[in-house]
């Protein structure tokens, strides 16, 4: 990339934990990068909101190879970051915390399609029986509560007739202290490479010309130029395309979905928030992981009875935590963790996931030269941020030089695992993946 007279040699839409790391991974790679970011500070969009969970538990083999490769890095957050002495960030950095994941075994349940790709990929699990996860986890009743329903559906309180299988323990996993921090994180290691970013900052066009991107321009009016454009605008990255006149030019489209995740108290006979562990429960349909100061945070596995709702403008949509949808996930919870209190006070968040047409993302080039795509992360690609910004550093460093990245798609090593990812997974051309799960487990 040699363009002397551009303001940057690439220019990030978003300062995400994703963009934020797209600048980072650039920008060690020698480029001139600048984020340009809406919100007044870094990680402020769905990031902000995110349950940070790490886990590697997905429907397709290269999903899995690249959450195992994602976890790596914050295994070594500091030494990744190039954070020597802890000076790089005066807000410190975040904590990894390895409470392990739970995966509720049942009939035909998504263990079917996961424990196979684990033991291809060699990573750490334990199948327990029933007996064994009581054991562990005696604040779990492990009656089959399945399929999971709405709360006025007249079977919802049922009593269960047969017990679960068991479930699947992934000791690795955990979930990052404060995903905001961590963004943040990002942004120094980014300018402690040259990386700059600007806030409250809005790119309202796309510049092109003959087939090229050639910068943006910002609310301002000012336009800046770059060779290289990063759409990493999360729920807004449909509404980026469009500018970059890229609608309907992609196999795979995003939209975004309105997610709420609850927050309530550990039941009084169980500290969750230092003793619980992260839990994907697709027998009652909620994933649920503890909080500090003995919280529980629940999120919606999204299954099919409960009503999905897409959100045509990303800036105005619902920020109010819903009865309806309080009562679905909290009384789910309850279900499994008989003495968890259900508090009349509604506590949690509301966000948008970017959603792709298969709930799996697309890291890949476009149409326009020189505009790249790091979207539709489906709810569940926070884990993710730092192979997915290698991958995207590879990549454009590929394409710039010449290779044919459709012809030819890139497989890039991991940088700590060594195992190989296949970009032509996340093509923005490729068929609808049937191996999908097409909810948050991708
Ligand atoms: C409630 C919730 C829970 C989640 N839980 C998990 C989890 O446990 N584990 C997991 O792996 N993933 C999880 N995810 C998904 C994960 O948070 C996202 O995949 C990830 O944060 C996406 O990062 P990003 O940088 O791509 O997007 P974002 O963080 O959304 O950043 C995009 C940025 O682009 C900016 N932007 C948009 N348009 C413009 C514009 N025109 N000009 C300038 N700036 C613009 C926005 O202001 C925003 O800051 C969750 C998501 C949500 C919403």
């Amino acid at each position: 990339m040699n363009h002397a007279r551009s303001d940057y040699d690439a220019i990030v839409i978003g300062a995400g934990v994703i963009g934020a790391a797209v600048g980072f991974e650039l920008g060690r790679r020698g480029r001139r990068t600048l984020n340009v970011d809406k919100l007044p500070a870094a990680g402020y969009g769905s990031t902000g909101t995110s349950c940070a969970i790490i886990r590697f538990r997905y429907s397709t083999y290269d999903g899995v190879a690249m959450a195992w490769e994602g976890l790596h890095y914050w295994l070594h957050w500091a030494d990744y970051l190039g954070d020597t002495d802890g000076t790089l960030d005066e807000s410190g950095l975040i904590d990894f915390i390895q409470c392990g994941t739970l995966l509720i075994k049942k009939a035909d349940g998504h263990h079917t399609k996961v424990v196979p790709l684990l033991e291809r990929l060699g990573i750490p699990f334990e199948d327990l029986d029933a007996d064994q996860v009581r054991a562990r986890f005696p604040v779990f009743d492990l009656g089959v509560m399945g399929p999971p329903k709405r709360p006025d559906d007249d079977g919802f309180w049922a009593e269960p007739t047969e017990e679960l299988l068991g479930g699947i323990w992934t000791p690795d996993a955990g979930y990052v202290s404060d995903p905001q921090l961590s963004t943040h994180n990002l942004q120094r290691a980014a300018e402690a490479v040259g990386g700059e970013f600007r806030f409250s900052t809005e790119v309202t066009a796309v510049e092109q010309a003959g087939g090229r991107v050639t910068g943006v321009t910002l609310g301002t009016g000012e336009t800046l130029t770059a060779p290289v454009v990063v759409n990493v605008a999360g729920p807004h990255s449909f509404v980026v395309n469009r500018m970059a006149g890229l609608e309907g030019t992609m196999n795979i489209g995003t939209r975004a979905l309105r997610h709420e995740v609850h927050h309530v108290a550990s039941p009084p006979t169980f500290d969750y928030g230092t003793q619980g562990v992260h839990v994907q429960d697709g027998d009652v349909g909620v994933y649920f992981r503890p909080e500090a100061g003995n919280n529980i945070l629940i999120g919606s596995e999204d299954p099919e009875c409960d009503p999905r709702e897409w959100i045509d403008d990303p800036d105005h949509y619902d920020r109010d935590i819903t009865r309806a949808q309080w009562e679905a996930q909290v009384l789910r919870l309850a279900r499994r963790m008989p003495d968890l209190g259900v508090p009349n006070e509604r506590r949690g968040v509301v966000d948008l996931y970017d959603v792709s047409d298969d709930w799996i993302p697309i890291y890949d080039r476009t149409d326009l030269d020189g505009f790249y795509v790091a979207i539709g992360t489906s709810g569940n690609q926070y884990k993710n941020a730092g192979v997915a910004a290698h991958c995207m550093a590879e990549l454009i460093t590929a394409v710039e030089a010449g290779h044919d990245h459709d012809a030819r798609p890139l497989k890039v090593p991991g940088r700590y695992t060594g195992l190989e990812i296949d970009l032509g997974s996340f093509s923005r051309n490729r068929e609808i993946n049937p191996d999908s799960s097409f909810s948050v487990n991708g």
